[in-house]
């Protein structure tokens, strides 16, 4: 039987990656449907090339821009609307995958609808996991879906842990997450204040989406990472160790209590995770390259300094603050990372937003999904209105 997939999220970055795969296992997966923000034209691309059932866009004005190139090309596919869309095609019972890889928040509720419909589900949008926290995995638990980590260090432990997770509690002493230290590894932090959204978004070793691009210039990507592995695996938040590798080629490592260290490696190319995850506990061709020992130079490894990065540390305080602070924070950085790439804030400003919204809202441990998208929306309010005072 071929996997039916839903892919949230698929013109983006992981988006079209998953469909890089995909398209290279027609006997193994069919696409049942594909969601979009705004990208009209490659979505009647992909739904050319795909043929999926449903399509959903984010917006009614871009749905029925679809809706006409879509009739005007002669495809069968259904046209929808976000947001309730999302959940209708993350949870459909003729879906087998669904591929989260919408970015921010707004993958929540698409998230949890899969969840609790006890589907595989492949989850890229590590925001969602931040935000939803504990109702996440509850609904993980309570629908009997099966949660596989695309974040290509959260997919390393994954690979490198033990497969009985009854047992990692008791052999796992704790995980290094690999950082590349993005852009500004090396620059002196004085001058950050002046950088551009186009100098943040220059990734040494990856293309990606401008969110997450902007979080590993100020490696708050690696704070929603720490974050994104207490959940999935259960960890204490001490636990949680982050290094600096600059080559990416280490995606991760699990240290156990005799000290010995299982690490993933591979290229850094999305489409190993993204393969992984769609074919697990199989294996099958990815279309990335195979590392070559004899060409690699040497492997590097050094602490995270805190004056360049003084965002990193913010997880394990949210973690260690009341239920909800987690949410909080990802909000404050995406109204932050927004503001700054439409350059009404400076790039260290991105930090100083995140502090002064974490000390502004107070949460009130949300347990359900409305309560979380209140919370939500009450930390971007208040995010917006210091970005107000900040400028
Ligand atoms: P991207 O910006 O390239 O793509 C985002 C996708 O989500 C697009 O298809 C867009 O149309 C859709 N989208 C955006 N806002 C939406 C909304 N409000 N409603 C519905 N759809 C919306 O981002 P990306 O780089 O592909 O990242 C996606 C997620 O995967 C993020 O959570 C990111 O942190 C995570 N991730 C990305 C990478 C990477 O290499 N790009 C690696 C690890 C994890
Ligand atoms: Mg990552």
């Amino acid at each position: 039987m071929k996997q039916r997939l839903t892919i949230l999220g698929s013109t983006g970055s992981i988006g079209t990656s998953t469909l890089d795969v995909v398209a290279r296992h027609p006997d193994r997966y069919e696409v049942f449907a594909l969601s979009a923000a705004t990208q009209v034209d490659l979505m009647l691309a992909q739904c050319a090339r795909f043929r999926p059932r449903y399509a959903v866009m984010a917006s009614a004005e871009h749905a029925r821009q679809l809706d006409e190139k879509i009739k005007a090309n002669g495809l069968a596919t259904q046209v929808l609307q976000a947001p309730e869309a999302l959940e209708t095609i993350a949870s459909h019972e003729q879906v087998d995958a669904v591929m989260a890889a919408i970015v921010g928040a707004a993958g929540l509720a698409p998230c949890l609808a899969a969840a609790r419909a006890g589907k595989r589900l492949l989850l890229a949008n590590k925001e969602a996991l931040v935000v939803g926290g504990e109702v996440f995995m509850k609904a993980v638990r309570d629908g009997g879906a099966t949660l596989l980590p695309i974040d290509s260090e959260h997919s390393a432990i994954f690979q490198s842990l033990p497969e009985d997770p009854a047992t990692w509690a008791r052999r796992v002493q704790h995980v290094l997450l690999t950082a590349s230290g993005g852009p500004f590894r090396t620059r002196d932090p004085a001058t950050l204040r002046g950088v551009t959204p186009d100098e943040a978004c220059a990734h040494p070793n990856f293309s990606m989406g401008r969110k997450i691009s902007i979080d590993s210039a100020t490696m708050m990507n690696k704070a929603l990472e720490v974050i994104e592995a207490r959940w999935l695996f259960d960890l204490t938040p001490e636990q949680i160790r982050v290094v600096i590798h600059p080559q990416q080629i280490i995606h991760s490592m699990v240290q156990f209590r005799d000290a010995s260290v299982i690490a993933q490696l591979g290229t850094p190319d999305m489409r190993v995770p993204i393969a992984c995850g769609l074919a697990w506990p199989e294996r099958v061709e990815s279309g990335a390259a195979a590392l070559d020992f004899t060409q690699l130079a040497a492997l590097t490894f050094e602490e995270a300094d805190a004056r360049r990065f003084p965002g990193l540390h913010l997880s394990w305080q949210a973690l260690a603050a009341a239920p909800g602070t987690t949410a909080v924070l990802n909000a404050a950085n995406e109204v932050a990372v927004e503001a700054f790439l439409q350059r009404r804030i400076r790039f260290d400003q991105i930090h100083a937003l995140n502090l002064a919204t974490l000390e502004a809202v107070q949460p009130s441990n949300p347990d359900t999904l409305q309560a979380l998208l209140a919370l939500d929306a009450q930390a971007r309010a208040a995010a917006r209105s210091l970005v107000q005072r900040f400028n």
